[in-house]
């Protein structure tokens, strides 16, 4: 079996080398020759001294970039999984990158993102020291099912020697594997937190010991807040690192650990980055690095917001924002954000699964799930759907309360561009999915080609 192994590393560094040649990444192929020539490929690489694997539905790739950064400012060399895929090949991948080519380990630590679903070829054979869970939300219906197959799926694959890096404050992935190791982050009330659900999706609203309806003892989106039981003695699990943000708009968090308190520079003011933040200062604490460290290396430490591009053209703004087809809750975020920005908005919705489409059917009963009564908020001038599942969207705001008047329905995408409102508004948003981003890409050169147009008048 070594023999196996040691061929493995061979041609999969062989490879990577080729690849690279070409000018290719190299990220994925490089670990289907390795786990072609070696099955228990993942099993035997010898692991770094820490071995961090990141899942959850949302904010892994945030989470473990940033993990894979601040490890590697703090000195340790460190690979990740970051330019590949986050199933079983590119995690393979990764691992040689972590090898010379005779298989011994070259790297102090390593980061993996893994799919949820995925994780279950991953996580019994990486073995990880820490397994950091974000959250565990409603994805894709087509992809992931329901919330608790995916729990299912970490619950029985994550070794019984994996400390768990949870999030206190998410109610579904609290319950992992009770047996494990674990530290919980969360963060303690904001002025923003609410006490009732105001989202359509909000899972976990029983207590799971009586069934009982929870109260919130805050709450900030979906399901994400503290809760407890008024019947029985549930309740959401105290955090072992408890950050405080006294202004989410200021510049600093603090990380309340062991009854000592620490500040930290605060990377983002959108909560979910701040969740984010919370569970890589949590991990890097979890694996021994000291505050200290940590707060020099969050100093030089932001979040990748790709999410939001802005280019003004007179008095108009026009911003591309990521909103994940499928994903309600990614969605949910964006919608609320961009529709509860101060000034004249328009929003126009280029969120067509057409790669889905290519595949297989497709799925749209995730716009059922999403928010979608955030247009109907004052300030949102017109909601423009653009390519050919326009109608779809159309009766889902129209069902949401959003004045008819108010939404524009084009066919063809581009077209789009040129009859969106003009006259009186501030921001144009152009939300994308991961499918539809070069489309969109060429919605908004149009549009600003328009505004310029108009500009010059
Ligand atoms: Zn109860």
């Amino acid at each position: 079996m070594k023999i196996l192994y040691h061929i493995a590393v061979f041609f999969s560094h062989l490879t990577y080398t080729l690849l690279r040649l070409l000018g290719r990444n190299a990220s994925h192929a490089p670990g289907v020759v390795a786990m072609k020539i070696c099955p228990r490929y993942l099993e035997m690489v010898p692991k770094a001294k820490i071995c961090i694997c990141v899942t959850g539905t949302n904010g892994k790739t945030t989470a473990s970039n940033m993990l894979t950064d601040c490890l590697t400012a703090a000195g340790y060399k460190t690979v990740s999984n970051r330019l590949g895929s986050n199933i079983a090949p590119g995690i393979a991948a990764a691992l040689t990158n972590s090898t010379d080519w005779f298989g011994k380990c070259k790297v102090d630590a390593t980061v993996f993102e893994v799919d949820e679903r995925a994780s279950r070829l991953i996580l019994p054979y990486v073995k990880p020291d820490f397994l950091v869970v974000t959250n565990i939300f409603r994805d894709s219906l087509k992809r992931n099912a329901n919330p608790d197959y995916i729990f299912s799926i970490i619950n029985d694959y994550t070794p019984a020697t994996t400390k768990l890096i949870l999030n206190a404050d998410d109610l579904a992935s609290v319950a992992l594997r009770p047996d494990n190791p674990r530290a919980y982050y969360g963060i303690a009330p904001l002025e923003s937190d609410i006490t009732e659900p105001v989202n359509l999706v909000s899972d976990n609203s029983t207590c799971p010991k009586c069934d009982t309806k929870l109260v919130y003892d805050y709450l900030r989106y979906h399901h994400i807040g503290h809760v407890h039981c008024p019947k029985c003695d549930f309740a959401s699990p105290a955090a072992d690192h408890l950050f405080t943000v006294p202004d989410v708009n200021g510049s600093v968090i603090y990380d309340e650990h062991n009854g000592e308190k620490t500040e930290y520079p605060l990377v983002s003011s959108i909560v979910f980055n701040i969740y984010n933040e919370s569970a890589v200062i949590a991990c890097l604490s979890e694996a021994g690095l000291a505050n200290e460290k940590i707060q020099e290396i969050m100093r030089n430490t932001a979040v990748p917001d790709t999410r939001l591009k802005e280019e003004k053209i007179g008095d108009i703004s026009v911003i591309m924002a990521m909103s994940k087809g499928q994903s309600c809750i990614s969605s949910c975020r964006t919608f609320d954000y961009v529709s509860s920005e101060p000034g004249n908005k328009v929003v126009m919705l280029v969120l067509d699964d057409y790669y889905d489409r290519k595949n297989s059917v497709e799925y749209i009963g995730w716009i059922y799930d999403v928010d979608y009564e955030f247009m109907a908020r004052p300030g949102v001038v017109q909601v423009a759907a653009a390519g050919p599942r326009c109608w779809d969207h159309r009766v889902r705001l129209l069902m949401a309360g959003v004045e008819e008047d108010n939404i524009l329905c084009c066919l063809d995408e581009l077209q789009c561009a040129e009859l969106v409102k003009t006259d009186g508004v501030d921001k144009i948003y152009i939300l994308y999915d991961t499918s539809t981003y070069n489309l969109a890409v060429k919605v908004k050169e149009k549009l600003i080609a328009r505004l310029k147009r108009e500009e010059a008048k």
